[in-house]
């Protein structure tokens, strides 16, 4: 088969390398485009480098700029590269701007186009992320799903025939590179292990409004434990109007896949509003305390290893005083085989 993979964000970075590895060795013709989406060197070369990607083939760089600015950019470049390349499949990942604009760019061509971490709902159309998800859902051929909450979402709206559940790519990197992490990064930051907490924070609602970066990063100072925060750039730019100066934070940059997952191994705990990470401390059996009204993972709830703490009106110290580790661990995201089913499904549907 001939595929082109369209990524654009740190996540899809990740999600990428299993699928990418197993297709190579099969012997699929892989074309990969980089949209520009995130382009400096912590938020992309890096997963390049260490998860073994080839470079991309082709980077749009698109750049800063506003979502239809860049929607708009993608399209085009794509456009040309698929009339160009001719590729049998096209395949997008998660819900961001670089997923919405190849999902609408190959079905508008009449090229197939597969869908991988389809099925997601956070039932918040605020979310930028969630009218991404329902645009290329709604648009593709086939739905690659992480979890049974995602099938039942796709259920309710028609979309079943065309998804398959297959559990979650990035747990076949993190069981991948399960064993290849060091403890190098917690000595280098004078951690002591299981005694801080590992903070991200990236998403629009969080950190775009000045006053619930500002909550956010005071609930997080009041639990009076040691936090170290990789910032997005996102964030850092929202962070250098205001000083934090409590000694408990540290503020470092963002790090590379192997590094971050040995901060939340080690960690006591992880205060994140981000999706992925909200599935790796799931998988490495950390309790999870997510800032957000909402979120897509409900079964990370469900099972007692998740925390939503709702910004501006819960108390996270008091949440994190009351937690208690869950008797049960189920497995939520399949066997670390996810890229040999997709990769199958799509051989079959050709
Ligand atoms: N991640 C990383 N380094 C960091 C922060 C995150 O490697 O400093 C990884 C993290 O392990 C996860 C992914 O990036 O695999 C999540 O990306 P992000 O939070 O940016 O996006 P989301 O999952 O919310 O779409």
């Amino acid at each position: 088969m001939k595929i082109t993979c369209v990524v654009g964000a740190r996540p899809q970075f990740i999600k990428l390398a299993p699928f990418l590895s197993k297709c190579k060795k099969i012997g699929h013709k892989i074309r990969t485009i980089h949209t520009g989406q995130h382009y400096d060197k912590n938020m992309s070369d890096v997963f390049f480098d260490e998860l073994g990607l080839d470079k991309p083939n082709r980077n749009l760089e698109i750049g800063p700029a506003s979502q239809t600015e860049q929607i708009a950019k993608i399209m085009l470049g794509l456009e040309q590269d698929l009339e160009d390349n001719e590729p049998d499949w096209v395949v997008v990942f998660g819900d961001t701007t670089s997923t919405i604009a190849a999902s609408i760019v190959a079905s508008k061509m009449g090229i197939r186009l597969a869908h991988i971490e389809a099925g997601l709902r956070s039932f918040n159309r605020d979310m930028p992320e969630e009218i991404n998800r329902i645009v290329s859902d709604h648009v593709s051929d086939l739905l690659f799903v992480p979890s049974s909450t995602g099938m039942t979402n796709l259920v309710n709206e028609g979309l079943e025939k065309r998804a398959v559940k297959t559990g979650d790519l990035m747990a076949d990197v993190l069981f991948h590179f399960k064993d290849k992490l060091s403890d190098n990064i917690v000595s280098q930051y004078n951690l002591k292990k299981e005694e801080y907490y590992l903070l991200t924070l990236h998403r629009p609602a969080s950190v775009d409004n000045i006053e619930m970066l500002d909550w956010m990063i005071k609930q997080v100072i009041a639990i009076n434990e040691k936090i170290i925060f990789p910032v997005h750039p996102r964030t850092k730019l929202k962070l250098e109007n205001n000083e934090y100066t409590d000694e408990n934070l540290l503020v470092i940059p963002p790090q590379g896949y192997l590094d971050f997952q040995s901060l939340i191994f080690n960690s006591k705990g992880v205060l994140t509003d981000s999706g992925g990470i909200q599935k790796e401390a799931y998988l490495w059996k950390k309790p999870c305390y997510t800032l957000r009204t909402e979120t897509e993972w409900t079964e990370t709830i469900k099972t007692g290893w998740n925390n939503l703490v709702i910004p501006g009106e819960d108390n996270l110290l008091d949440i994190i005083d009351k937690w208690k580790t869950p008797n049960d661990h189920p497995s939520l995201y399949g066997d670390g085989r996810a890229a040999d089913k997709i990769i199958f499904e799509m051989e079959n549907r050709i």
